[in-house]
């Protein structure tokens, strides 16, 4: 019987986790009916006219968690993986991420299966301006605002943007945000992933007594997030020991220079080009010898296979749901300090609030602006889920949970929904 085991997936996890929550600080059963149920779930099936001229059709997904708060924000994604089960948990975690750093948002999420690294631009530019038409009725500024994520970057937004302005027949810069900056995008919005990660990195490492300048940081990932992040550390002095992409990863005890790194994988596709390190595995970043693991790729990557053989103190969640319940059990009885992905990487989302804000005023900031106003948001962010954990005795997701799962039921008591 034991060989046969019904796998979680992974809005099950999530699910779990509120459960959990619902236990520690008393929740109605009504209250945790409304958080198990995303508010509404589009699914649309869209065909593209491919390069060689047969049609394909692209399974497309939106779901729209909760607006209890304001009105729904989170990125889209364009991944092979791309499922109901995904969008909805990584919906949940918007709304989540939208709480727990306090702006005036409800969550959603949305993907496009399809495997984006064997489409032409063409092909890619038509699956988002059909995306963004089969999703014009149901987003706008005060609706639902998307944005990047896996995969999908500015000029993507762009499309989106252009194609919905079509649908609706005026121009509407606040329906998308993560913009390329002549069209309505934030200064500081590309990095801004990674600048909070590593705003998150040095209020846990002052924390802790820990020294950033000193520490070895091992990322999982070369994506947006990975590389702004990997950017910031070493340019404070830590050492960047190892990185990865899809194709692989490479690994270095005394450093990489992140910059070359990233000319490699312009020039050449891969990290693993890179000559002056070792070529380890994609996974190889989460157990190589250092002080904090950043996992910046996808989910579900630390598990209950290589929780044990995780050698940092400090785990910064860059990417969303990259640690399963199961390995967060044995890396906090291993005493790891783990700051939840909710928390850690809100920084994209946080500076996509500031994009939506100066589209609406119509007036836009300075770098410096954003960047302070950033930090501002995080530091307090981390605060409060640092004191709501030592509050109740709980781990940070755990505290985040709490702390943004509190602020949700404040705006669904007001409302009149419970
Ligand atoms: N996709 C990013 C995230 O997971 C950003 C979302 C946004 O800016 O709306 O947080």
């Amino acid at each position: 019987m034991g060989e046969f085991q019904i796998q979680q997936s992974f809005f099950d996890q999530y699910l779990g986790k509120l459960r959990h929550v619902a236990e520690i600080i008393d929740l109605a059963p009504e209250v945790v009916e409304i958080l198990s149920k995303p508010k509404r779930t589009i699914i649309v099936s869209i065909p593209v006219r491919m390069d060689n001229g047969k049609t394909r059709v692209f399974t497309a997904y939106r779901v729209q968690f909760n607006d209890a708060r304001g009105p729904m924000k989170g990125g889209f994604r364009y991944h092979p993986d791309v499922n109901l089960d995904e969008v909805k948990a990584l919906a949940a975690l918007m709304m989540l991420k939208t709480a727990v750093v306090n702006i005036p948002y409800g969550g959603s999420k949305g993907g496009v299966k399809c495997n984006p690294k064997e489409m032409s631009r063409r092909e890619l530019e038509v699956l988002t301006r059909e995306y963004a038409k089969a999703l014009a009725p149901f987003i706008g500024p005060d609706i639902d605002i998307p944005a990047p994520d896996v995969n999908t970057d500015a000029q993507v937004m762009a499309w989106f943007l252009d194609e919905y302005n079509k649908v609706v027949g005026k121009v509407v810069p606040g329906v998308v945000t993560g913009k390329p900056l002549g069209i309505g995008g934030s200064r500081g919005r590309g990095e801004a992933t990674g600048r909070g990660v590593f705003f998150i990195g040095l209020e846990a490492a002052s924390k802790l007594n820990v020294s950033l300048k000193d520490a070895r940081v091992s990322i999982q990932g070369f994506g947006n997030v990975a590389f702004n992040a990997a950017k910031f550390f070493y340019e404070l002095g830590s050492k960047i020991v190892a990185v990865s992409d899809s194709k692989g990863g490479i690994y270095n005890p005394d450093g990489l220079n992140i910059y070359k790194v990233m000319e490699v994988k312009r020039k050449e596709g891969s990290v693993t080009k890179y000559s002056e390190a070792e070529i380890i595995s994609r996974e190889d970043p989460l157990t190589v010898d250092c002080d904090i693991l950043i996992p910046a790729a996808l989910e579900w990557q630390i598990t209950e296979k290589n929780a044990g053989n995780v050698k940092a103190k400090m785990i910064i969640e860059g990417a969303n749901g990259p640690t399963t319940p199961e390995a967060d059990k044995i890396l906090s009885e291993k005493g790891v300090f783990i700051v939840p992905d909710i928390l850690a990487n809100a920084g994209g989302v946080v500076v996509s609030y500031f994009e939506w804000v100066q589209n609406r005023m119509g007036y836009y900031w300075s770098e410096k602006e954003v960047d302070d106003k950033l930090k501002t948001i995080m530091v307090n962010a981390f605060n409060d889920v640092y004191e709501v954990s030592n509050k109740y005795n709980v781990d940070m997701r755990t505290g985040a949970y709490i702390t943004s799962i509190n602020r949700i039921v404040g705006a669904m008591k007001s409302l009149g929904w419970i």
